[in-house]
Formats: structure tokens, sequence, C-alpha cells
């Protein structure tokens, strides 16, 4: 028997008209190198329309690639809108990626309109000429723009200017392309992922829910996690959904530009990865600034060290974990505490500690890496992690890679994880991260945690060297805080670690280094550090020897 419902398109152009006919007056505000940009939501939905007649006027049309490369801000929005709703396909691009990436990628997409923000001009101009399929690039900036060797280029403004503030929206197949991310390529060539309206629509539901972001009208939200990555967590449309306050930093991520506009918009939700929460708890704790407006400090990308969720608990804020991929939309999971569970502060620290439960729409299973066979969730025997759901992709854009997906259809996610009898996801190491020691595994994730619990140690990162008798070994990379460098040993550290992990997880050397190197995306780069490991320090120890 059939059901007396509709077929009802699950599309983004629901949430533009829910943001703009319900919560007009409510407002979306941008940092600017002077001052801040603020308007309401009425404001940003007759930009979005016209916009939209630009987009037509550049002779945009149903699944045409309309590239971005942009920061967090009001511009970036209108196009996160308008670009899918007119069913033409958005593609963000981060501008932080290798030229070699960045020219792959506009050209594996045909992107044929790239919108680039003023301040990153530079950064596109590096790939100047080589991006055949694009027509048409157009300036984010109030004045005109400046001068670059990308051409033809025309002013944002100067596309929307006198254009109608309303828009006949066409009729979109749900499962039709609305937006386009590239992985970022640190192993290999960058993997493109298609979300559909669908994937999209059901995301931004799933991810609204309270035992997952939880974000609702009430709320005032700061996502730094950037809009050029993994669709900014999905938080832009999950924001405009609930008609919450947006408040969009820009390029200002530096704790003090945070801190100032947490401050004046009364940012009740925040989110990024830990090393910007590491920098802001620092900037805190230093200056003494207390951020009561904020409920919930939404921390992924990379696992959370615990001494960070203790210190921002300190300040009185929450943090909340969650795990996800470019390719699961990209919430998987989030570390949300059963109300059976966490009955004393430290339990609940564990729970909240892990990567937490798949969020409701995703499956989860953990397989082993040896056989491909189901493993048992006793939170003890480790295993790839592997996911499905409707905005977990089954495939990268144009075939690439298909290995990462199973038969079956769930993704491989890459990630060595346990999961414990409740349903808790802890994630161990990337495969490729994981140190391989005499035929065990030792996970870095583990150590450089246990690392960063040190009072002096600001970050730490470890990776996996070869080692002639254990195959691998350990070394960890430590960057002492500001008022510790230079004053640090290594003998510290290790006597620090020795009764905290196993005599043989020990790192076979510590390298003080004043900054641990970073990727596009803001993770630690293992890649760089794994070919830094293997040049001899300067200074290190090493107690195997
Ligand atoms: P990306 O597609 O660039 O967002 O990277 C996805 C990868 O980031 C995942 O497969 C994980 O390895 C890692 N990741 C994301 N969130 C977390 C987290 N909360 N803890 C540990 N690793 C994470």
């Amino acid at each position: 028997m059939r059901s007396t419902m509709p077929d009802y398109p699950l599309t983004i152009q629901h949430f533009l008209w829910r943001s703009t006919t319900l919560f007009p007056g409510k407002e979306i505000v941008t940092r600017r190198e002077q001052g801040y940009h603020r308007y309401t939501y009425r404001e940003f939905g007759e930009r979005v329309a016209q916009l939209a007649h630009g987009l037509r006027e550049l002779g945009i049309g149903p699944g045409d690639r309309v590239a971005t490369c942009a920061w967090n801000n009001y511009r970036h929005l209108e196009l996160y809108f308008a670009v899918p709703c007119t069913g033409a396909v958005l593609h963000t691009l981060n501008p932080r990626l290798f030229p070699e990436h960045l020219e792959f990628i506009v050209n594996d997409a045909e992107d044929r309109l790239v919108f680039v923000d003023a301040s990153l001009v530079p950064a596109l101009a590096r790939i100047a000429g080589k991006m055949p399929s694009v027509r048409q690039f157009v300036c984010l900036s109030d004045g005109p723009p400046p001068e670059s060797p990308l051409t033809p280029m025309l002013s944002y403004e100067d596309l929307l200017r006198d254009k109608p503030k309303t828009y006949e929206w066409p009729v979109i197949d749900e499962l039709d392309a609305a937006a386009m991310c590239y992985t970022s390529g640190t192993t290999g060539k960058p993997k493109g992922v298609v979300y559909s309206h669908r994937s999209t629509f059901l995301h931004t539901f799933g991810a609204g829910l309270s035992d997952c972001i939880g974000l609702t009208e009430r709320d005032c939200l700061l996502p730094v996690v950037p809009m050029f990555h993994a669709m900014a967590w999905g938080q832009p449309y999950v924001a405009t959904m609930v008609g919450a306050t947006q408040a969009l930093p820009d390029r200002f991520l530096d704790p003090a530009s945070l801190v100032e506009l947490i401050r004046q918009e009364g940012v009740t939700v925040a989110a990024g990865v830990p090393t910007v929460w590491i920098a802001l708890l620092q900037y805190l704790e230093k200056t003494g600034t207390r951020l009561p407006s904020v409920r919930t400090v939404v921390c992924g990308g990379s696992a959370l060290p615990p001494a960070l969720m203790e210190g921002m608990a300190r300040q009185g804020l929450r943090m909340l974990h969650a795990w996800g991929m470019t390719e699961t939309s990209p919430l998987g999971s989030v570390g949300v505490v059963k109300s059976t569970l966490g009955k004393t502060q430290e339990d609940e620290m564990r729970v909240r500690l892990k990567q937490g439960l798949p969020s409701a729409g995703v499956e989860a299973r953990l397989v082993s890496l040896d056989t491909g066979k189901d493993l048992p969730w006793d939170g003890q025997t480790i295993g790839e992690l592997q996911v499905r759901g409707p905005w977990v992709a089954t495939g990268y854009y144009r075939g690439a890679d298909p290995d990462r997906f199973t038969a079956d259809g769930w993704l491989r996610t890459g990630d060595v994880v346990t999961i414990d009898p409740e349903g808790y996801i802890q994630i161990a190491d990337r495969v490729k991260d994981l140190v391989k020691s005499g035929g065990e595994w030792i996970s870095s994730v583990e150590l450089e945690s246990a690392l960063m619990g040190h009072p002096k140690v600001l970050e730490a990162a470890v990776v996996g060297v070869p080692h002639p008798k254990w195959q691998e070994r350990p070394i960890a990379f430590v960057v002492p805080k500001p008022d510790h460098r230079g004053a640090v040993t290594q003998e510290e550290i290790l006597g620090f670690l020795r009764p905290k992990v196993a005599k043989w997880w020990l790192p076979d050397e510590i390298r003080f280094i004043d900054e641990i190197p970073k990727t596009s995306v803001g993770k630690f780069d293992k890649k760089l550090l794994r070919e830094q490991a293997v040049t001899p320090a300067v200074a290190g120890v090493r107690p195997s020897e």
C-alpha cells in the first residue's frame, strides 16, 4: 500500500523559504577589516534572489559548477543558497591547498564561474591561466576588484545591482547535486564528494537534533570551521533553517578577534578544530577573559585532547566532541552522554572525550583490517570504522578511488577505532598514522593526548619512523607553551608519560619545535612530520639506545 504523503522534494530551497519567511528580522553579522557588516534574513533573502538573477545573466544553468574561494562571510552564505537553489552546483575551494591541487580540483570539477574574496585573489592567482573551464571570475568585495591575472573579473556588487529581489525558484529533483567538496588530498589526489539536495536536507535535520549539535532559533552561531571545507560541518544550513543569529568571522580567526565577536554578539555555540580552541584557551588564560554567553564549543576534525576539554571546563566552557569526514557531509558521530552513563564527573569526561555515538541517520560497523569480518563492540578490539547513511557518500566524483567503498554500500573511513558496548566510537588513529611496532599497534592519538596533558606542553604530534628491529617506532614533536620554551626537558616529558602508557609506547625521541605544521584544514600535517622525522634532529633523546 502506498502512503497518502507527497513526494515533497527535500531541497535547500525550503531552508531559504523558512528563514526569510519566519525569521526575517534575525541577523547575520560578519566581521570586517573595519567594524562589522550586519543585515537581516529578509535582506539576505533579497540578495540571494538578486544573485540568482545574476547567475542566470552569466549563463549558469542546472548542473553547472560554480566555485567559491571565500572565508566565512555573508556573501559566501548568499552563494551557499543561490547556487544550489537555482539548480547549479556550489563547489567550495580551499585556498590553502597547494596550487597543483587547486588546479586539479577546478579542472576536475570543470567550474564555470569562480567567486573569490578580494583577500584571496592572490591565493587563486597562483593558478591563473590554468583554469580553461572558467569563463568568469567574480570578486567578493565592496569596491572594484583588485588588479590580478584572473580575468575577466567583475564585481559581486555590480552583479547584484538593480536585480529583482524575488526569484521564481525552479522545481529541483532532490537527488540532483547541490554542492561538491574535495577531500584535502593528504594522500594522493583530492577526490570529489558530491552532495545532493536530499543528503544536505537530511544532514541539516540530523545535525540540528538536540542529541547532535542542537542549534535553535535562540542561538547565535560562530562557525570558525571554514565554509570552504566540508560545508563548514553543515552549520550554515542548520543555522539558517532554524533562524539562529549567525556571527561570521571572515578571515579574522585569531583569538582576540574571535573573543571580540563572541562577546559583542553573545555567541552561544561555536564550532572549530582543536588547534583553534587551543589558541583561544591560551588567550583566555592569559587575559583572564570569560565568555559567559557560550553554552557549547563544538570540536571536531581531529581528536579533542583531554587537557583542552579540562582547560575549557575551567573557563566555564563545555565542549562537544564530533567526528566526521568530507565524505559524511560531514557529521558522523557526536559525543553526547546517555542518561544512563556519566554518573561521576570522571565517567562523564571519559564518555565526552570519545568521538561519540553515530548520529541519527548514520549506521556504523567495526571491521577487521586483516579479514574484513565484523568485530565485537567491546571497547577493546580495534578495527576500521565503516559507515553508511543518507548523507554518507557511496562513491567519489568520476568514480575515483572505488576501493574506499565496499560492495555492500559502506564507506571505509580509514579511521581505526574501538566501539564500546554502548555504541561509543573512539578513534585510535588514521590507518596510515598508526605506529606499527614489533607487530603491535601504537595509537598516535592516544600518545598525543597524553603529551598534551603535560602542563608545559601546548601541542604535540606523534609519527612512526622506520626501525630496523621493530618495523616502526614513535617519535614525538612537542611545542612547549610560550612561557616554557627552552625550559622543558625531554626526560621530564618521558617521565610524565611513563606511568600513563605502556613502556614500549614511549617515544624513541622527543623533538621540541616552535610550531606543528598544519594541513590546509588546520590538522597536524603528519605527512610533513614523517618527512622531518627521518632527518636527524639537532637535539633529542633516544631512551632505547
Ligand atoms: P576531512 O575529510 O578532511 O574532514 O577529514 C576527515 C578525517 O578527520 C576523519 O577520517 C578523521 O581521521 C579525522 N577526524 C575528524 N574528526 C575527528 C575527531 N573528532 N577525532 C579524531 N579524528 C577526527
